[in-house]
């Protein structure tokens, strides 16, 4: 660092942030300073295409202009009120919001792991005072391999023992089925005290399972049948990142309860909700859940603005297009290497399987060769690569960035 200035290089950047920083994350090797559209930039200049899009929150791109207009505007005017009084940006938002996705109504909240929450605790209280299940008896099914965030009862539910180990006591209430199987969600909902099966309908971060066509379709009808509530978690699969505008929307299913996050903002802002109808939703009255950020007037504008955004620019349209040509394209290249077991995912959420044992350090070693080549990713688990560029890309752009992650498999190939 030079003394006296502000001028870090990424390397003092990377001290300061492992030497003040608890130590959280594992992120790759690169420091960014600056985005647009689909790039990135490192401090020392480096262009690169972003290939994870903060885990599917810069759907939109890189400070997207309509969207950080709408924000300064917005920040400019009016930042916070609370809950306390009403504001004049949450109305037009939950109006917006709510004829949007076709619901009744909406709860703003600002992460991911809090719209989980939210669900969770509406669910259970849904159960208590419709369903009439006795006090502290509702059960939620989950299914194996989870990730709904990072918040104690969130991990009370996960399988993931890195994000579990020594966190508890662990909130009771959750039962654990296999992904994508239909017969054992049948089999737990004969249980009479399950209120809801909450579910992704890819799951992102185990590393990108889709699952066989008309598994949500038939784990809402059978939700349906049994008076359980069927919880959609699309904060990362929603918001036309797998080529619609949400992952339920492949199957024409529409969940009880879908909770969004991430993309809601184009990752200018965090922001973060559940929607239902009235007969759910009207559980919560006054004083039984809330936040002091959520349905702030940004929050409320930039959503809104991200919204409008995802259909002018037709980017569900444009993901699912881009989707296919880049698992055409991945199955071209892995004919020709025997590194990639295979490519799998919807629209532009997509991953790929290294040929590796998944405690191995092949996935890791691999992205940080391709940031080398100009394009950044990060494995999910272990041996699987997840790829989700910005949904404003173009063809152009797709094929070369198909060209960096194919030059770079074929440099580990010829080690
Ligand atoms: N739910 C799903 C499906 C996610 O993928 C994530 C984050 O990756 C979350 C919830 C948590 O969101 P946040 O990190 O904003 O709390």
């Amino acid at each position: 660092m030079e003394e006296g200035t502000a001028t870090y290089s990424s390397k003092d950047l990377m001290e300061l942030e492992n030497r003040y920083g608890a130590h959280n994350y594992h992120p790759l090797p690169v420091v960014l300073s600056k985005g647009e559209g689909v790039y990135v930039w490192d401090v020392e200049g480096k262009k690169y295409y972003d290939f994870l899009s903060a885990y599917s929150a810069v759907n939109q791109g890189h400070c997207h202009p309509r969207i950080v207009g709408a924000m300064t505007e917005q920040a400019q005017t009016l930042t916070l009120t609370s809950r306390a009084f009403f504001n004049d940006a949450l109305g037009p938002f939950e109006k917006y919001i709510t004829e949007y996705f076709n619901f009744d109504k909406v709860l703003p909240m600002n992460t991911g792991a809090e719209a989980v929450e939210t669900a969770i605790k509406i669910c259970r209280k849904w159960a208590y005072e419709k369903k009439g299940i006795a006090q502290n008896d509702a059960k939620i099914i989950v299914a194996k391999d989870n990730f709904h965030g990072r918040t104690t009862t969130v991990i009370s539910f996960s399988n993931d023992e890195v994000a579990r180990e020594n966190f508890g006591p662990y909130t009771p209430g959750f039962v654990q089925i296999p992904y994508n199987d239909i017969d054992a969600l049948a089999e737990v909902l004969e249980d009479e005290n399950v209120a809801g099966f909450l579910v992704e309908p890819i799951q992102g971060e185990a590393g990108v399972f889709v699952p066989d066509e008309g598994y949500l379709t038939a784990a809402a009808q059978l939700c349906k049948s049994k008076g359980v509530l069927f919880i959609a978690d699309e904060v990362q699969t929603g918001v036309a990142r797998t080529g619609k505008l949400l992952a339920c929307d492949h199957e024409n299913v529409k969940p009880d309860m879908l909770i969004l996050g991430k993309a809601l903002s184009g990752g200018v802002y965090p922001v973060s909700a559940v929607l239902a109808n009235d007969d759910i939703m009207g559980v919560i009255q006054p004083g039984q859940h809330g936040s002091t950020f959520g349905g702030n007037p940004v929050a409320a504008r930039v959503a809104m603005e991200a919204l409008e955004v995802v259909r002018d620019e037709q980017l569900a349209e444009n993901a699912q297009k881009l989707g296919e040509q880049f698992r055409a394209r991945m199955n071209e290249i892995i004919q020709n290497t025997s590194l990639v077991k295979l490519v799998r995912g919807k629209g532009l959420l997509n991953a790929i399987v290294i040929d590796d044992d998944p405690e191995s350090s092949t996935a890791w070693d691999i992205c940080v060769e391709m940031a080398k080549n100009g394009l950044i990713a990060k494995p999910t688990h272990g041996n699987i690569i997840r790829f989700a560029p910005p949904l404003v890309m173009n063809e152009e752009q797709l094929d070369e960035c198909c060209d960096i992650i194919e030059k770079t498999l074929q440099e580990f190939n010829a080690q």
